[in-house]
């Protein structure tokens, strides 16, 4: 049997991963575009990451999306490594080549933008200073994309503050952190706000943040989207603010990895964000 008559799988490996909504999301596709493939939770231990990247593609997979805990580590396993993975420190897509190489690539940032811009039109970079909570890694690939897009001044708070001053380390002047005890004091005049902790998720606490100095005039979103709506974006709503769920931004990061494995590139509409809803 030749590579080309294989049916294409492709995966996401994590652990634990039997929570990820990335098979709904591909397998929505997959059905929707008439596609023969299949897409396969995989539950991968750290010690066994290594062994199981280079074994997928001999068993017929074209590539994975990466999933906690191993977003970092597979840039160490991978062969080439997009920029812009690199800038964010992690990939969660990975593609088998035929020439045997591993290609790893970071789409956190470009959902998260697309997610943005789509929702809210009217967003303009250059509108103002972006305020950022949280300095984990979806923060970074937040932060990398805003100030790719033009942002001139991001204002960074995270509980633990050596992560973000690290984050100002690598990314320069344009980002100002701000003590998590005032994280409520740079919300003053910004015009994008994110939510990059894992604060206001079902099961964790809320995001305590004071919201008191939000303008209505800001884009407000979430990368949390269970629940949907948070306590955080809710009340970014009732200040009158423009307010963008987190689960549009999941969304959006598949579509690169389905159009690389499947060859087709995916429309993000109503009708996937309902297949992942129900
Ligand atoms: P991470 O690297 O583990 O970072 C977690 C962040 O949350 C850190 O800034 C951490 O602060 C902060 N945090 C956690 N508990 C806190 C608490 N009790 N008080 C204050 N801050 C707290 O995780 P991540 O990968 O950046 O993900 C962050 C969130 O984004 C998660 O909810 C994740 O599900 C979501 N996410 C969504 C998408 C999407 O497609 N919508 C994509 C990626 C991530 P410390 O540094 O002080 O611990």
């Amino acid at each position: 049997m030749t590579s080309r008559d294989r049916i294409p799988l492709a995966g996401v490996i994590g652990s634990p991963v039997a929570h990820s909504k990335s098979p709904r999301i591909f397998r929505h596709w997959l059905t929707r575009f008439g596609v023969r493939g299949h897409y396969i939770p995989m539950d991968v231990a750290e010690n066994d990451l290594e062994a199981a990247i280079r074994a997928l593609p001999k068993l017929g997979f074209v590539g994975v999306n990466v999933t906690i805990p191993h977003k970092e580590r597979v840039l160490e396993i991978a062969d080439l490594v997009t920029e812009r993975a690199e800038l964010t420190g992690s990939a969660n897509t990975l593609t088998f080549r035929d020439d045997g190489m591993v290609h790893a690539d970071s789409t956190d940032g470009c959902g998260f933008m697309e997610n943005l811009r789509s929702n809210a039109a009217e967003w303009n970079p250059a509108q103002g200073p972006a305020a950022i909570l949280g300095a984990g890694g979806a923060a970074r690939a937040v932060i990398a994309s805003l100030l790719n897009a033009g942002v001139e001044e991001i204002r960074l708070s995270n509980r633990t503050r050596t992560r973000s001053e690290n984050l100002r380390r690598e990314f320069g002047a344009r980002v100002r952190v701000h003590d998590w005890s005032e994280a409520g004091d740079m919300l003053t005049g910004a015009k994008t706000v994110v939510n990059a902790t894992s604060l206001g998720m079902a099961g964790n606490d809320e995001l305590s943040v004071p919201l008191g100095a939000l303008s209505g005039d800001a884009v407000v979103t979430d990368l949390v989207y269970v629940p949907l709506e948070t306590e955080f974006l809710a009340q970014a709503r009732r200040t009158g603010c423009q307010t963008v769920d987190g689960l549009g931004m999941l969304l959006f990061q598949a579509a690169p990895g389905f159009e690389s494995w499947f060859g087709i590139r995916p429309h993000v509409d109503d009708q996937l964000r309902q297949a992942v809803l129900s």
